[in-house]
C-alpha cells in the first residue's frame, strides 16, 4: 500500500513544469491521474485530456471524462496559469481578462465542475498553485501579481466554503522555479545568464526552486496524511517569503 493508493487526482496544467512533476509524483505515489492541459501530451501512466481552462465547456466535458474513466475525483491540483509582465499600465483590458480568465477563473471553473465528484470522496483535496507574487512586490508583475493574490484569496474563501463537504482547500507559493516557463522568460531577456543570476540571487538559497520540490509540497497537501490542513499556503521559496539575510 502507498499513500496515494486508490486516489484519482487531475492536475490542470499538468503537461509541463511545475504541474507534470506533480502528475508524475503522485502517479508514483499510487494515485490514478489525469492531466488537463492545452497540448495534453503526456506520458504513461498519465492520462491527458484536452481542456483549456479559460472554456467552460471544454472544462466540463474534461471532466466528466476523467471522473468517468476514474470512477470518480479525489484530488483537484489546480496548477494551469500564464505569465505577464511590467507594471499596471504595461497591458490593455483584453490582456487584463486574458489572464485573470486563465490563472483565477480558470480555477473557479475548473473546481466548480469536480465539485459533485469531491464531495463524493472521503479524501477530498483542491491544491492551488499559487506564487510568491501573491505576497512580494515584485518589479513588472503588476498583473501576475494580481491573479495570485486573488488565487491566494480564492483558497482561504473556498477552504471555509467547503469544510462540511469535507473539502480542504490549500495552495502552494513557488518562487522562481525552474521550469520551461522560466526557460522561455530567460531566453527572451538580453542577457540570459544575467537574468538568471538576478533571479537566483533575489532567493536566500541562491537557487532557483526546482519543478520536483513544488510537486513534493502539492502532494503533502493533496495527501490523505495532512488531514487537519486546510486554508493554509506553504512557501516553496528557497526562504524568499521569511528571510532577510546580509547580502553577500
Ligand atoms: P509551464 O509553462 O512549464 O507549465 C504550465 C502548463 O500550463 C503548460 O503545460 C501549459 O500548456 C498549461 N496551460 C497554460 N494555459 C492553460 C490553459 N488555459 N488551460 C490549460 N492548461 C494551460 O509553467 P510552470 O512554471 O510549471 O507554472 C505552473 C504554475 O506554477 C502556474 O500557475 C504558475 O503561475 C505557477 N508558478 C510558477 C513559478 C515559476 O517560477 N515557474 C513560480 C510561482 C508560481
Amino acid at each position: 500500500m502507498t499513500e496515494f493508493d486508490g486516489l484519482r487526482a487531475i492536475v490542470t496544467g499538468g503537461a509541463s513544469g511545475i504541474g507534470l512533476a506533480t502528475a508524475t509524483l503522485l502517479a508514483e505515489r499510487g494515485a490514478t491521474v489525469s492531466v488537463f492541459d492545452l497540448k495534453p501530451d503526456v506520458p504513461a501512466p498519465l492520462t491527458g485530456y484536452r481542456a483549456d481552462v479559460s472554456d467552460d465547456s471544454e472544462v466540463r466535458s474534461a471532466v466528466e471524462k476523467a471522473a468517468a474513466a476514474m470512477s470518480g475525483i479525489d484530488i483537484l491540483v489546480n496548477n494551469a496559469g500564464i505569465g505577464a509582465q511590467g507594471d499596471v499600465t504595461a497591458n490593455d483590458d483584453e490582456e487584463w481578462h486574458r489572464v485573470l480568465d486563465v490563472n483565477v477563473v480558470g480555477m473557479a471553473r475548473t473546481t466548480r465542475a469536480a465539485l459533485p465528484y469531491l464531495r463524493d470522496s472521503t479524501s477530498a483535496a483542491v491544491v492551488n498553485t499559487c506564487s510568491i507574487a501573491a505576497w512580494q512586490g515584485l518589479p513588472n508583475r503588476a498583473l501576475y501579481s494580481a491573479s495570485k493574490g486573488a488565487v491566494f484569496g480564492l483558497t482561504l474563501a473556498m477552504a471555509t466554503d467547503h469544510l462540511d463537504d469535507g473539502i480542504r482547500v490549500n495552495c502552494v507559493c513557488p518562487g522562481t522555479a525552474d521550469t520551461p516557463w522560466v526557460g522561455r522568460l530567460l531566453q527572451a531577456a538580453d542577457d540570459p545568464e544575467a537574468e538568471r543570476r538576478a533571479l537566483e540571487g533575489r532567493q536566500p538559497m541562491g537557487r532557483l526552486v526546482t519543478a520536483e520540490e513544488v510537486a513534493q509540497a502539492i502532494a503533502y497537501l493533496a495527501s490523505p496524511s495532512s488531514s487537519s490542513t486546510t486554508g493554509t499556503a506553504l512557501a516553496v521559496d528557497g526562504g524568499m517569503y521569511g528571510l532577510r539575510p546580509r547580502p553577500k
